[in-house]
């Protein structure tokens, strides 16, 4: 068992010492006097646990900025046709950059729900990041493909029992609009005979909430619930458009609700999210950003700052989103959503820890960290990333990097003939 001792960091405005053993933190002291297999200077740095990512479509980074300043469903609509070109190939690579990009803010664990995550675990794996990809099931209609995809997806349950620790399967529906009813039933008992998480997208537009109205005289989450599909397993992306009984369903079924503030800005769904009535009806509510073809980067840091600036704004209330509830849905609230024994820097915990380095401006002075952290700075503040107990960044330093770069517009390239 590799140990690895962090010497004099700043934890909780206290300088400690942090032993790791294995992937486990092991000890956590004002002085740990032991010889490790590997030590690292905390000076200038402050521990942190690790960020979620808590809804991405991964490899859509090599379609970051293909279709800009359009509203979703037609945003969607060039998606779907580009991503008929997208090979097992081009979900390796644009997963790599994906997973670069992440680690460089921070990012220790994500949630996804993409195509080929057969190929995408491979790439997920080699990152060295924890990662919890969702099986997309989306027919569209087509009833034949969805049979397809219903196969595929228990094939790959069945091929997922062989990944890493680091990587769990589970269920995707892409949403209520784009799955007939009969393969959400099937979604969701296969995922509760299997005891998996579901990964959907719930009341994201306006349109989504009026057309389900239209179609089935409720609203998606009263659709969802009806067909009995929601519970403490559901991941739903976005919640932007919801009543007073949607809140109250989502809070009485511990639904998590990933909030994803950059997406939701720039295709214009919706801003008005309610972060505090959620939250006091019990639904457990993260972070996410989303495909970088809608938010143009996968900077957590970057939405836990939107988000909170947002809640502020159309609230008229400057403590909507208090900091440390900001930090905890960002990690330990993330965590019990995936069912990880992460998301603290506590004795038994896995060691997902980031060290972020506070000799720069935006940390001086150094009144209040996590408004620093939060407000002040960006995510170059991000110096070494350790998950599961190895060190996958140091010193903004990712083995293997340019040929990720490389190869990953070596796809966009192939993938922008069809553009
Ligand atoms: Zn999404």
């Amino acid at each position: 068992m590799g140990t690895l001792l962090i010497k004099q960091v700043t934890l909780n405005g206290e300088k400690k010492d942090i032993l790791i053993e294995g992937n486990k933190i092991g000890k956590i002291a004002d002085e740990i006097n032991v010889s490790a297999d590997e030590v690292i200077s905390g000076e200038n740095m402050t521990a942190i646990p690790g960020l979620y990512n808590m809804h991405t479509h991964s490899a859509m980074t090599l379609m970051r900025g293909c279709l800009e300043d359009a509203p979703l469903f037609e945003w969607l609509d060039e998606v779907w046709r580009l991503e008929k070109h997208i090979d097992p190939e081009a979900i390796y690579w644009g997963t790599k950059l994906a997973c670069i990009e992440m680690i460089k803010c921070g990012v220790t664990c994500f949630l996804d729900l993409y195509w080929f995550i057969d190929t995408a675990v491979k790439a997920v794996e080699e990152t060295g990041m924890r990662a919890n990809l969702s099986y997309t099931i989306l027919g569209g209609g087509d009833a034949e493909k969805e049979a397809r995809q219903v196969r595929e997806c228990q094939e790959i349950y069945e091929k997922s029992k062989s990944w890493s620790d680091r990587v769990q399967f589970s269920v995707g529906i892409h949403a209520g609009y784009t799955v007939a009813e009969e393969t959400m039933l099937w979604a969701t008992n296969f995922a509760v005979d299997h005891d998996l998480l579901i990964h959907t997208h719930l009341s994201e537009t306006e349109k989504e909430v009026k057309d389900s109205i239209e179609l089935y005289g409720v609203s998606p989450v009263k659709r969802f619930k009806r067909l009995g599909m929601l519970s403490d397993r559901v991941i739903a992306a976005h919640g932007v458009w919801l009543d007073e009984e949607d809140i109250e369903i989502l809070g009485n079924r511990r639904v998590t609700i990933t909030h994803n503030i950059n997406s939701n800005l720039k295709l214009s769904s919706g801003y008005m999210f309610k972060y505090k009535e959620l939250k006091a009806a019990g639904a457990n509510v993260v972070f996410g950003t989303d495909g970088t073809a809608s938010s143009n980067n996968l900077d957590v840091l970057e939405s836990m700052k939107t988000s909170a600036l947002m809640q502020k704004a159309w609230r008229k209330d400057p403590g909507a989103m208090p900091l440390q509830e900001i930090m905890d849905m960002a990690t330990k609230d993330s965590a019990k959503a995936l069912r990880i024994n992460s998301g603290e820097i506590v004795e038994g915990k896995l060691a997902d820890i980031v060290l972020v380095n506070t000799k720069s401006a935006a940390f001086t002075p150094n009144y209040n960290f996590l408004a620093n952290l939060i407000y002040s700075a960006n995510s170059s503040c991000v110096d070494t990333v350790i998950c599961d107990g190895k060190v996958i960044m140091r010193n903004r330093v990712i083995p293997g990097e340019e040929e990720v770069l490389e190869n990953a517009a070596r796809m966009a390239a192939k993938l922008a003939k069809n553009l």
